[in-house]
This record gives C-alpha cells, sequence and structure tokens, in this order.
C-alpha cells in the first residue's frame, strides 16, 4: 500500500479484520521510527495517527538533532552519550534533511557554564558522541567570540565555546521515516484514531479505530501493539486499563520566528536565560527562530498555544543578550507550541525533567513507549521492537536501521547532494523556478524532487513559478506523503505557515483555486 490520499478510502476497506505482527499507535517520530525498524526486520506492521502525521510533538521541537548538552549538567551522561551518536547516523540517513550546523555558546560571567567548566563540558560532548576532528569542539576568547558573532553584547561576555549540533525539519524528518517503511511494505494511516482495545481472554489482541475522515469504525489483530501516542500514551493506556504506577508530566515548549533583519546572527547561538535556562537563536533562510520555554502544561494536547506571556520571556532573554535587539511583539511572524511527553518525578521542575525514555508494559499487553528526543528515536524503536519480540516469543532479525537511507537521499556524501543541486538548477531553467525555490525543495524531498519536476512539467504554467512550484509540490505531497487537506500541506509538509508566512495566504489562495 502507498501513502497515497487517493486509494485511502479503499486501502483502508482492505485491512479491516486482518492481522498484523505489530501495531504502532502515533504518527509522531518515536511511532514512525518504530514502524521502520519493524518493517526493516521483516515484521508486517501498520501505524494508525489520529490526526496528520507529526501533528503533535514532531512538528513542534526546536529542529535540532543534538545530544543536549544541558543534561550534562544533570549528569545523564548516557543520554547524552546515545544521543550524542546519532547525530552521525541520522546525518548519514537523510544528508538531505540533517544538516551540520556550528553552534556557539558564549561564557558569561555567573552564566550556567564558566570558562574551564564549558571547556571540559563540550570536551566530554565531543569524546561522548564520538566526533570527527574536524567537527571538534573550538574555545574561543572574548575578541574571538565577538568576532564570530559581533551581535552579542560584550558586557559581561568571557569567551565562548564553538560545537557542532545538526538542524533539521522535525516534521520532514517524520514523514520521511514513514514513507521509507511504507516503501518497503510497511502500512500507515493518518486521521485514524484508535478508539478501544480488543482482548482474546485477557490478553490484548488488537484495535478498534476510526476514520475520522469517513466516520467509520474498523477492527484490526495483532500480536503486539505499541503506543507511542507522545502527550496522550496516558490517554491510550487508560483505553486499556486505569494507570497505576508511573505516569507522563507535560511541559510547553514555545518558539517565535523573526525576519533575519530583525536579528541578523551570523552564527546560531545557545546562550544562558537569566533564569538558568538555554535558549537557542537559529538562523534558518531569511528568518531566524528562538526558543524555547520550559513551563508545566494542562490543557488541550492538540492544540497548546504561544501565550503573550511567553513570547515576553524570549524576547526580554533576547534584549539582554544581543545589541541593538529592538524586537517587539508584533514583529514575531510565527509561534509554535509543543508539549514534551516526559516521565513524572516527585518534586523536579520542567527544566529538571529527565528526557530519557520509558517503556511501559500493561498486564493485558499493552506497550507503551514515551519520554525521550527526536535524536533518539532510532535507539528507542530499537529498543521497543527488541523487548516486543521477546515478549511475545517473536523471531525476528536484529533491527536494520543504522544504515537505512531514508526515502529522498540516494547520496554518499554532503558534496554528491550539493552537486545534485546544481544539476536540479539546471533542469528547472525551463520551469522558471529560482534557484532559491530549488535549494528549499531539495532539502525537503531530496531525489524525490524528480517526482515534483515531473509533475510541473506536465502542467502548463511555466510563466507563474510560485504557481507551478506549489502546484506541483502538492501534487507530489497528495500522492505519496498522504496529504489530505491544506493544512498538512502548509504546516508539515512544507513549513511555508512558520517559515515563508509572507506567502501563506497566497499559497492557499492558488490550492483553494486550482
Ligand atoms: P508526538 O509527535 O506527539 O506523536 C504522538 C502522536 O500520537 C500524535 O501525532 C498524536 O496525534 C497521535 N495519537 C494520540 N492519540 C492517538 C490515538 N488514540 N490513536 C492514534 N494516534 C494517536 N528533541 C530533539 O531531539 N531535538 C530538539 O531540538 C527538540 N526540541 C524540542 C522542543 C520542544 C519545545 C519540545 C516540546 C520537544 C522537543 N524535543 C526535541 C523532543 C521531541 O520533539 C519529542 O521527544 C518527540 O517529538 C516526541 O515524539 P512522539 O512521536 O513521541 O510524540
Amino acid at each position: 500500500m502507498q501513502l497515497n490520499s487517493l486509494y485511502r478510502n479503499n486501502d483502508l476497506e482492505k485491512i479491516n479484520h486482518s492481522t498484523f505482527d505489530i501495531i504502532i499507535i502515533g504518527g509522531g517520530i518515536t511511532g514512525a521510527g518504530i514502524l521502520l525498524d519493524a518493517t526493516s526486520r521483516g515484521l508486517k506492521a501498520i501505524l494508525f495517527e489520529a490526526h496528520d502525521f507529526a501533528q503533535g510533538t514532531s512538528s513542534r521541537s526546536t529542529k535540532l538533532i543534538h545530544g543536549g548538552l544541558r543534561y550534562l549538567k544533570q549528569f545523564e551522561f548516557k543520554i547524552v552519550r546515545e544521543t550524542g551518536l546519532e547525530r552521525a547516523v541520522i546525518h548519514n540517513n537523510a544528508i538531505h534533511l540533517v544538516h551540520p550546523e556550528k553552534m556557539l555558546l558564549p561564557i558569561v560571567k555567573n552564566g550556567t557554564l564558566g570558562k574551564t567548566s564549558a571547556s571540559l563540558a563540550l570536551w566530554v560532548y565531543d569524546f561522548l558522541a564520538k566526533v570527527q576532528k574536524n567537527e571538534k569542539r573550538r574555545m574561543l576568547n572574548k575578541a574571538e567570540t565577538l568576532l564570530i558573532e559581533p551581535l552579542l553584547i560584550g558586557e559581561n561576555l568571557l569567551g565562548g565555546g564553538l560545537y557542532y549540533e545538526y538542524r533539521t525539519d522535525d516534521a520532514r524528518l517524520t514523514i520521511e521515516v514513514i514513507k521509507t517503511a511504507v516503501e518497503k511494505g510497511a502500512t500507515a494511516f493518518n486521521y485514524t484514531e484508535v478508539s478501544g482495545f480488543l482482548y482474546d481472554k485477557s490478553e490484548i489482541n488488537g484495535i478498534e479505530i476510526i476514520d475520522k475522515i469517513n466516520n467509520k469504525k474498523f477492527n484490526i489483530n495483532a500480536k503486539t501493539i505499541i503506543n507511542a501516542a507522545g502527550p496522550w500514551v496516558d490517554n491510550v493506556r487508560k483505553l486499556d486499563k486505569p494507570i497505576n504506577g508511573k505516569r507522563l508530566h507535560l511541559t510547553k515548549g514555545v518558539h517565535i520566528v523573526v525576519n533575519y533583519s530583525a536579528l541578523p546572527l551570523q552564527q546560531s547561538t545557545y546562550f544562558d536565560t537569566e533564569d538558568g535556562r538555554m535558549i537557542f537563536a537559529i538562523p534558518r533562510l531569511d528568518k531566524t527562530y528562538i526558543g524555547t520555554t520550559d513551563t508545566n502544561y494542562i490543557g488541550d494536547l492538540l492544540n497548546p498555544v504561544c501565550t503573550d506571556s511567553d513570547i515576553d520571556y524570549l524576547l526580554k532573554n533576547l534584549h539582554s543578550k544581543f545589541k541593538n535587539c529592538n524586537i517587539k511583539k508584533q514583529d514575531v511572524l510565527s509561534t509554535w507550541a509543543g508539549l514534551r511527553p516526559l516521565i513524572h518525578e516527585d518534586g523536579k521542575n520542567p527544566s529538571e525533567l529527565s528526557r530519557k525514555d520509558e517503556i511501559f508494559i500493561s498486564e493485558s499487553g499493552l506497550i507503551s513507549i514515551a519520554g525521550g528526543k527526536l535524536t533518539g528515536y532510532r535507539k528507542m524503536a530499537e529498543k521497543v521492537i527488541d523487548k516486543s519480540l521477546k515478549l511475545r516469543n517473536i523471531k525476528a532479525t536484529p533491527s536494520q536501521t543504522k544504515y537505512l537511507k531514508l526515502s529522498g537521499n540516494t547520496f554518499e556524501n554532503r558534496n554528491e547532494f550539493l552537486r545534485f543541486i546544481t544539476l536540479k538548477c539546471g533542469e528547472c531553467k525551463q520551469l522558471h523556478w529560482s534557484e532559491s525555490q530549488i535549494v528549499k525543495l531539495a532539502h525537503k524531498y531530496g531525489k524525490n524532487i524528480d517526482l515534483i519536476i515531473d509533475i510541473a512539467f506536465t502542467q502548463n504554467i511555466r510563466n507563474e513559478p510560485l504557481r507551478s512550484i506549489i502546484l506541483a509540490e502538492y501534487e507530489y505531497c497528495k500522492n505519496y506523503e498522504g496529504v489530505q487537506n491544506i493544512d498538512d500541506y502548509v504546516i508539515r509538509r512544507s513549513g511555508i505557515k512558520y517559515f515563508e508566512p509572507e506567502i501563506e495566504n497566497e499559497v492557499r489562495e492558488i490550492l483553494i483555486g486550482k
């Protein structure tokens, strides 16, 4: 089966009452990773997502593949090591989507880290992640730090550390993982909510789902059922049994986007806040995004919002760190807010809660996984599938995902990817697409941009480049990425809502009037 929205209803009818090895609940990065891991081992796996793929936390993160430098402060060496090592793996798996990003850590008087502790922390960070020689940390004095980032306020600045992280697009990473699994024989549906469980005596052996587009119910059986519903993990657990023991603790984090000219950073920066936390400011094309916050959350799980006080907090910290930074609330072009599905620990405040993942198994055999990070999705998947196989005594090969290239990545290295972009710029001259438009598309779809170009060549609108791109990209997303409506495309597949809000209305009009 494919992720083609045209065949979706038919495909759903076909799987009614069928049996799989594994059912996965939740189409965020955790569920996506589990689907791919299971499929790569030869298991028959299916995933159900209640909303759009990545509509939960997995489209609302800081979009970094990182080891989490600040977790060193909490002595979480295991997390830093595991996620640190994963950075290079995920980069190789998705060369078009995961890019090295130099990060500046300014060192200030009375800051989180002093000169010696910052140098040591960054050394440990590189050591744990086995960073290559050319990506090892470099410590800077004050003058060197200001040369690298002249916008930093010099007062109280002692120096800086320059180290490597990786930048990605979280929602696109999720969809590429799901697409790869589907290309390898998995099945995945968005807008299908798991509403109950089926049992054989007291053992869970299936689910009931509601197709939210057609309001129809289906039953599907499986040997193993994995709940990867992120912030909804406890809600899904409650469909099985009342919860006892560990439970989730949700914290909210927001990001704001401004024009690059409002904060023209030369360098992505990770800086101290006045209340002892840390914030990222990351340039991306002609915008800069800033985040995040970390506050306890109770409320609507699907639509957490960035409030005025969240914006005030981020702006206050920007103003105290960067020269001539005059950004006001009205300069904020877009925002997003996400929920961290963390594991509750008595007496800890949001920033102190561990980011490690945990697996819970209910008496009836429902396996739930929560916590963790975008960066750790592949290892989390491997772990939970290993556990499920053992529990059910199912034989399968070990995880195959470490060297498995994701859909769109046919490249051996970054240089080959850059050469590919140059080639596409030549090919698209007849379509009148600009170089920057092609670069953006290639970073989203990798080699699959060829399919978008093919669609564009069949359209007869070569004198309207924006219209031609949007229509071709949308068509591709409907045929290969399960897009059901304009929001799926504008928010999660293309990121236009957040990073190109100036064209959002025009894009919507093109798609409504097409
Ligand atoms: P989700 O993405 O929320 O997916 C769960 C899915 O389950 C949802 O799509 C939901 O619709 C679906 N679902 C719920 N109930 C049902 C049901 N009954 N039936 C079917 N489907 C259902 N990590 C990093 O590595 N790097 C970062 O830079 C980073 N930054 C972050 C910044 C913020 C502000 C936040 C909040 C988190 C950040 N993280 C980061 C952590 C990372 O984003 C999360 O760990 C990860 O996205 C969680 O993914 P998930 O799949 O578990 O949850």
